[in-house]
């Protein structure tokens, strides 16, 4: 198969992980006689210095004639005091609301042998395999009319049937090559949105008979995702219950320098990167963990361009190398050899 990958590195450690993703993606092309056409754009506070724009069309015009983005990380306390407009996160939402990703997939999946960084007791960590399907375009973000005076602010929290109709079938057809259980998650309690939510779900779920279906509260969801984290499956949810459930999430394993994501579109057209931030006290000093970066590419596989196996050679790689106790700066026990993210990636690559 040919596919066309446009790279974003970014800003900080994104460069870094991102090499190291790349590196990993030209030997699963080769292994699988696949080419991937990888061809580079500048976005964040490196865009806004060479072109004093965060997305610069070029860079709209690359995502646009490709299969998938892969980027890196974007932001840093070089960019903090520009206005808004000129703020390296800026680039992101506009790639996200211009190409319509509106599935944000986050795996969040316990490594044994990462577990020691765990918050939680081993125990409850151990069984921890879950996917966070986060809706990534509307509600409470995106509302208007929003207003701020003196005595008041509004913030409007507004979600059309078709929004929820196909984030809701996205996690539906995400749970059939999983375990086919989806906690949708809402406060129809108390939020009309919510209720519109839990009968949307109700309907879909007619179509899906094999998929067991449970409603949630996002109070007591937040909950179990600390007392009971192994019972969940996939995760649907709207746009800000999903912001804090994941990073909640993402913790549980104890490592974000592991953890991937996803925003995808309808189509499989998506855009892949880890779930965290530019590091920029870490960047340029081999120290940043390209695990997620990896693991992210991974993703871009199995959604966007439908290679399984080619998903599950990398992610078995990369839980060998911890398996056989090689771990970067992040993650290391006190006294343990120490790799660089470019030895790591070697490994991983020696791996596959
Ligand atoms: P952002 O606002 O961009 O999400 P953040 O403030 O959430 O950024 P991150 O950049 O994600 O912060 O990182 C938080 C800390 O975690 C970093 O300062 C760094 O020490 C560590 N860290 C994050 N990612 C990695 C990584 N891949 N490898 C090693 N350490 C990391
Ligand atoms: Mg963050």
């Amino acid at each position: 198969m040919e596919k066309r990958v446009a790279v974003l590195p970014g800003d900080g450690i994104g460069p870094e992980v991102i090499e190291s993703a790349v590196k990993v993606l030209e030997v699963i092309g080769r292994r699988f006689e696949h080419t991937f056409e990888m061809n580079y754009g500048a976005i964040g506070g490196t865009a806004i210095d060479t072109c004093n724009n965060p997305l610069p069309e070029e860079t709209v015009a690359l995502c646009e004639a490709s299969d998938a983005v892969l980027l890196g990380a974007v932001g840093g306390p070089k960019w903090d005091q520009n206005p808004s407009a000129l703020r390296p996160e800026k680039g992101l939402l506009a790639i996200r609301k211009h190409f319509d990703l509106f599935a944000n997939l986050r795996p969040v999946k316990a490594v044994p042998s990462l577990l020691h960084a765990s918050p939680l007791k081993e125990k409850v960590a151990k069984n921890v395999d879950m996917l966070i399907v986060r809706e990534l375009t509307g509600g409470l973000y995106f509302g208007e009319p929003s207003r701020h005076t003196e005595k008041s602010a509004v913030d409007t929290l507004v979600y059309t049937r078709e929004e929820i109709e196909r984030i809701v079938e996205k996690s539906f057809e995400l749970a059939r090559l999983r375990k086919s259980k989806v906690a949708s998650v809402d406060k129809a309690n108390v939020l009309e949105s919510s209720k519109l939510w839990r009968e949307v779900v109700e309907e879909k779920k007619k179509a899906y008979p094999d998929i067991e279906v449970e409603h949630m509260l996002v109070d007591s969801t937040a909950m179990k995702l600390i007392t009971n984290p192994g019972a969940f499956d996939v995760i649907v949810t709207e746009n800000m219950f999903g912001d804090i459930l994941s990073d909640e999430a993402s913790v549980i394993t104890g490592s974000l320098g592991v953890l991937p994501s996803a925003s995808i579109r309808a189509d499989g057209f998506g855009l892949y990167e880890p779930v965290h931030g530019s590091a920029p006290e870490i960047a340029g000093l081999g120290l940043a963990n390209p695990a997620a970066a990896i693991l992210s590419a991974a993703m871009m596989l199995r959604y966007s361009f439908g290679m399984n196996e080619e998903a599950a050679v990398i992610e078995e790689a990369v839980n060998t190398v911890f398996e056989d106790g090689f771990f970067t700066a992040d993650l290391v026990e006190p006294g343990k050899r120490v790799l660089s993210t470019k030895e790591w990636t070697e490994k991983v690559i020696d791996e596959i």
